[in-house]
């Protein structure tokens, strides 16, 4: 597909907007002058912007077979910084392609209208705060196409958002650790996670983890910086032995002075890696919350997606951490896996009910072109549209039948259906983390192989990372330079 504009450096977003229409779209870049015209052959499109002291002007026209769709759209033009100046530039653009393919494709439905690259939870409190409740809804239904559907559930979660976020003082971190090793790689993976075998060499890298984790925490004391949440993520942290596990645990409590009671998660993950020994180190450790990730409770699936694991290994892990005293357990789900329709999903979240646990996310099945999926699509039947937002309706319903009210979300690009993925929690089992991350809320000092040191400059709209480097090898190379970027990103 052809596209012209006058603003490649909007290249991106354009493509996302076109995308969320045409998900396979290929695109060639033609760069012309606001002045220029072009006449569009059929599976073409043009975007332009110009502006003047009052107003940014849109155009976009598409030319699909024999027709030619237009639309046209202003925006206010706000004497503001360059940065928001361009932000308003760039949803100008945005819409005017979004309701150009609208008018082409009447049928397609777009749930979160022409957001993309921005968490609508963001937006819209960003919104509020400027200008007020009222308006904001009104722009998100009627500037962005935002379904009221979808604005409702971004209401709901702002709303319980609220107080938590009014929680953070000034010199709380998160911190983040990242086992990047998994036992097999699933199908829809596309996380730089490797292969835990018998020739992994986890020694080099728990010794380098617990290096740039003295490294971070000694920086975060000089700082006078306060723990507010630690996370234990991956991969698959319990993918470790029980010792290397009570090792590393005890290595970052101790380091971080983590004061007893701080939130503290560890991914249990995979069914495959947990033993009663692991969870009993992770619960003798303090931690406050752990994920039995289930995705289905569909066996054939499970199988065919790589997981090295069955539905009853799910529930045999989850009544053993229950004996064991954990009393925050959030599982997962994911609509729209292969095979699977709403009555896999019905299934899946019946058995989720009878086990009850505190929280509960459901993902929508992303695209990702670095995954095994995304190599095999066309031998892969997967649910159409409809099917999946009948499938994240099963789960939203089964999550709010026990109890559990949305709290964060999340989207992402190439995802079914152009959904979002939802995590719902008890009210008392919020899990604070993954607010402070997903709403980019709070700064994170990020450990491990392609973990993601972040820095929020609060009131700034400015948020700088610092990415550890995703190879093994480089990332124990490179430690001494890893923490030199982070300590100079918290020294500014
Ligand atoms: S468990 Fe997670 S990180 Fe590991 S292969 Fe599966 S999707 Fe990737």
């Amino acid at each position: 597909m052809r596209l012209y504009t006058n603003r490649i450096d909007f290249f991106n977003d354009i493509s996302e907007e076109i995308r969320l229409y045409l998900p396979s779209a290929e695109l060639e870049l033609y760069e012309i002058d606001s002045e220029h015209k072009p006449e569009l052959a059929p599976d073409s499109i043009c975007a332009k912007l110009t502006n003047d002291s009052e107003n940014f002007y849109a155009e976009s026209r598409y030319c699909c077979a024999s027709e030619e769709y237009c639309y046209s759209h202003t925006t206010q033009y706000r004497n503001e910084t360059s940065l928001i100046e361009k932000r308003y530039a760039k949803r100008c653009l945005k819409v005017a392609v979004f309701r150009c393919l609208a008018l082409a494709m009447p049928n397609a439905r777009i749930p979160w209208g022409s957001l993309t690259g921005i968490r609508p939870t963001r937006l819209l409190r960003e919104l509020i705060s400027t200008d007020g409740e009222a308006a904001a809804r009104k722009l998100m239904l009627n500037e962005f196409d935002v379904s009221n559907e979808k604005l409702e559930l971004a209401s709901r979660i702002v709303a319980v958002q609220e107080p938590i976020l009014a929680s953070i003082r000034s010199n709380d971190v998160d911190v983040y650790i990242g086992i990047p090793f998994c036992r097999t790689r699933c199908l829809y993976c596309s996380f730089a996670s490797q292969l835990r075998t018998k020739k992994t060499d986890m020694a080099s890298y728990l010794a380098a983890l617990e290096m740039d984790i003295s490294l971070g925490a000694a920086m975060a004391w000089e700082h006078g910086l306060h723990v507010r949440a630690l996370y234990l993520g991956g991969g698959t942290p319990t993918v470790l032995t029980a010792n290397e596990l009570e090792h590393l645990i005890k290595h970052t409590l101790a380091e971080y002075a983590i004061a007893p009671g701080t939130e503290f998660t560890v991914e249990a993950g995979r069914p495959d890696t947990i033993t009663a020994e692991k969870l009993q180190i992770i619960r003798s450790c303090g931690a406050t919350r752990i994920s039995i990730n289930p995705q289905t409770m569909c066996d054939e699936t499970l199988r065919s997606v790589g997981r090295d694991h069955c539905a009853e290994d799910i529930v045999r892990c989850y009544h053993m951490a229950r004996e064991l005293g954990f009393n925050c357990i959030n599982m997962d789900l994911i609509a729209g896996l292969p095979g699977e329709d709403s009555s896999a999903m019905q299934h899946s979240i019946e058995e989720l009910l009878k086990l009850a646990p505190d929280c509960l996310t459901v993902h929508t099945l992303a695209i990702k072109r670095s995954s095994r999926l995304h190599e095999h699509l066309d031998e892969i039947v997967l649910p159409d549209t409809g099917e999946v937002e009948a499938m994240t309706a099963i789960g939203a319903n089964g999550a709010e039948s026990l109890g559990m009210i949305p709290y964060y979300m999340y989207r992402q690009k190439y995802m079914a259906g152009n959904m979002e993925n939802v995590g719902y929690s008890l009210p008392g089992s919020i899990c604070i983390y993954n607010i402070d991350m997903m709403e980019d809320a709070l700064s994170i000092i990020a450990h491990g192989a392609g973990a993601m040191t972040k820095r929020v400059f609060p009131g700034e709209h400015r948020i700088e990372r610092i990415p550890n480097p995703k190879d093994i090898d480089t990332y124990i190379g490179k430690l001494g330079s890893t923490d030199a970027a982070r300590r100079r990103l918290f020294d500014s």
